[in-house]
């Protein structure tokens, strides 16, 4: 049976071309692998398009429900960012860089994951040990997945083996300039030019679960905050939407990576837990928090803390 690799919801660029590149793995290995993802092609976020089109890669196959398939994640281990029916599905391998999620399995699987910023550096890594050449255009890929998850190593969830991992890769892809790569993805990533509020919101967007309360947190990453200005007012008309569906707080990280920090626009039933969880106070709903970049090493631990995880 063909192994389907998916990434998770709302996948990013690091989720797609993980998906990519551990398929090309798979399939020098003799195994029989496609690359999928949870959205179609038209719906995918505008950095990942444009990584896809600029390295001549073919976007992953749609893939919503897993029944009878056999399946390996990358880039999470989450049920609930996976498609429909994964828990009954037979998971193969997991290859990843977060928390460990709650899938379980029934039998033993293939198990790789580093607190790495990226899966796109794990994954060089397997290539390298299993003794396989990346195709230019895979390495191209991974190597953009490493940039867009370290915000070009700005992030602290940024290691020296990603950083390794981009000199490697991109000698492979034959790319010169890796901030030149990075500025074109952050400004295809950036552009909210047409784009209705509500996708703005989802583009990069994960629901957590506090101790019972249903939080949510987007994220935009933008060359500058005034690229938002003036549609701030339908964000947090759309983060509402969103909110009254049963959720305790939704959060939305509008975060500046050429000043590196975020402006929090903050929406709760406890407003005060939020400004406890990140020790300032919302000003017009929004807080500036110099230095901050990643919303899993940031941004969630200390609401998990303030929640009481
Ligand atoms: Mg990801
Ligand atoms: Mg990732
Ligand atoms: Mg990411």
């Amino acid at each position: 049976m063909t192994i389907c690799v998916v990434g998770h919801a709302n996948p990013d660029t690091d989720s797609v071309m993980s998906a990519i590149a551990y398929t090309s793995l798979l399939k020098a290995q003799g195994k029989e692998a496609m690359a999928c993802m949870q959205i179609a092609a038209a719906d995918l976020n505008p950095e990942s398009t444009t990584v896809l089109k600029h390295f001549g890669l073919t976007a992953p196959e749609l893939l919503t429900d897993a029944t009878g398939k056999e399946i390996a994640l990358v880039d999470f281990s989450d049920l609930a960012q996976g498609p429909a029916n994964l828990a009954s599905a037979s998971v193969l391998a997991v290859v990843d860089h977060h928390k460990i999620g709650d899938l379980t399995t029934n039998n033993p699987i293939f198990f790789r994951a580093e607190p790495v910023g990226c899966t796109g550096t794990v994954l060089n890594k397997m290539f390298k040990e299993a003794g396989v050449a990346i195709p230019k255009a895979v390495a191209g890929g991974m190597l953009a997945a490493i940039l867009s998850d370290t915000v070009n190593f700005k992030s602290p969830t940024c290691t020296d083996d990603d950083k390794a991992a981009v000199a490697e890769l991109k000698a492979v892809a034959g790319v010169q300039d890796t901030d030149e790569l990075f500025m074109m993805m952050l400004k295809a990533k950036s552009s909210v030019d047409g784009v209705p509020a509500k996708d703005l919101l989802f583009r990069d967007y994960k629901d957590f679960d506090m101790k019972g309360s249903k939080v949510g947190v987007g994220q935009l990453e933008l060359a500058a905050l005034d690229q938002v200005a003036a549609v701030r007012a339908d964000l947090v008309k759309a983060m509402e939407a969103v909110k009254a569906d049963g959720r305790h707080s939704v959060l939305l990280m509008l975060t500046d990576v050429v000043k590196e920090g975020t402006d929090l626009v903050v929406l709760s039933d406890d407003p005060a837990l939020i400004e406890k969880a990140f020790g300032s106070k919302l000003s017009n709903g929004s807080m500036w928090i110099p230095g901050m970049m990643s919303r899993k090493k940031q941004t969630i631990p200390n609401l998990q803390k303030a929640f009481g995880c």
